[in-house]
């Protein structure tokens, strides 16, 4: 990231001068499942020397689903840092943020709701999709449909350059570059006509975020439909048995009756086949792939067999880190983990929301709380 109006705040330099990432999850479920791993968390890894990442935990969004639990929202949260870690994100080169801890997020929410239009967001397909798979009707609670301008503040708030996710979010991605282009706009006199790829070169205070989608954009669940996901129990989660993951696989149908059928090379197996084994060894997946569209003797019990060794291999050491850390000294270092990480992430949320504040007129001397 080069310079800006506001060189000495500007992305980046407010630890280090590389640029930022910034994404999270939410606390829905004690861990993190293969969509995650090949949605978002390959990417994590592969950006972590390179960037200054930020991690976000949503627990405040987990209320918009389990308000009524707040036990289970902490013991996920913790459950899904232990992920974290065990997947190889490193709280000594990336920043683990916990979104109920960094208050300057709540107050760019409410500034933000206001460069929204409300249809808009009840428009948002990933919001509606939500509703729908999680049957949250028309019960769900104001927040629920707030929790999508509440993840403008959460990236926001870093002022990152990148956002790695999966495909199910480039809904959200796309609201928070259009609130960022509004603010730089409306807030700090940037043309309407710059590119948003120089908002932040000519005055606004939020560079243009951008997704970064990952090498599977949509992992479908075992159901075979839905996206792989913590609410629907549909997931193989990372933490998973061997054997638990095996079963899972065997659940999967296919309609496909006899390994002499030729199968649809698109099917749910054959999107984890492409997912899990050409990653690790392309002859052999299309070698399936050709031979099951074929019909040439390859029933899906074995492509099962195949896909249940491939996805444990890839597995096994994080289960193995995670198992290490159900002890009571693992759950301490994910609380130290936690507030090392909250302490520097305020430091760079309270910088942005004095530029926030300070675009909108609203800097009168910072508070005295007490
Ligand atoms: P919930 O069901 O509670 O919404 P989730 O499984 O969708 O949980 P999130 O915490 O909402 O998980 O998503 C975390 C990140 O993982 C996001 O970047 C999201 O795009 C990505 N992701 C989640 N599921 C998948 C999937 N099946 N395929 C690819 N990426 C995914
Ligand atoms: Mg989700």
């Amino acid at each position: 990231m080069s310079s800006s109006s506001t060189s000495s705040l500007a992305p980046g330099t407010a630890s280090t001068s590389k640029p930022r990432v910034l994404t999270g999850d939410t606390p829905t479920s004690t861990g993190l499942h293969l969509g995650h791993y090949v949605g978002s968390l390959e990417n994590r890894l592969a950006l972590q020397d390179e960037y200054d990442c930020y991690f976000l935990i949503a627990n405040v969004h987990a209320f918009t689903t389990l308000a009524e639990k707040p036990e289970q929202i902490r013991a996920n949260t913790i459950g899904i840092v232990k992920d974290w870690l065990a997947v190889g994100l490193d709280p000594e080169r990336s920043t683990f943020v916990l979104q109920s801890e960094i208050p300057a997020i709540a107050e760019l929410t409410f500034f933000f709701a206001m460069l929204i239009p409300f249809n808009k967001v009840m428009r948002n397909p990933t919001l509606k999709t939500e509703i729908e798979t999680k049957g949250l009707g028309e019960t769900y609670p104001f927040g629920f449909p707030m929790y999508a301008v509440g993840q403008c503040a959460d990236i926001l708030a870093f002022r990152p350059d990148l956002v790695p996710v999966g495909e199910d979010q480039e809904a959200h991605i796309e609201m928070c570059r259009d609130v960022a282009l509004k603010f730089n706009q409306v807030y700090c006199g940037v043309n309407n006509r710059t590119p948003a790829e120089r908002h932040h070169l000519e005055g606004g205070v939020f560079p243009i975020p951008r997704a970064k989608i990952g090498r599977v954009a949509r992992l479908a669940g075992i159901d075979g439909t839905n996206k792989m996901s913590k609410s629907l129990n549909n997931a193989i989660f990372l933490y998973d048995s061997a054997k638990d993951v095996q079963k899972k696989i065997n659940k999967i149908t296919t309609g496909r009756q006899s390994p002499s059928e030729p199968g649809d090379v698109n099917n749910i197996l054959m999107q984890y086949v492409d997912a899990f084994i050409a990653s690790t060894d392309p002859s052999r997946a299309a070698e399936i792939k050709r031979r099951y569209g074929a019909g040439d003797n390859l029933g899906d019990g074995h492509v099962k067999q195949e896909l249940g060794e491939a996805i444990n291999a890839l597995i096994e050491p994080m289960r193995l880190r995670r198992e290490k850390l159900e002890t009571p000294a693992g759950e301490a270092l994910v609380l130290d983990v936690i507030a090392r990480g909250v302490k520097k992430a305020n430091v760079v949320a309270e910088q942005t929301l004095a530029l926030a504040k300070k675009a909108m007129r609203v800097d009168f001397g910072g508070r005295v709380v007490g």
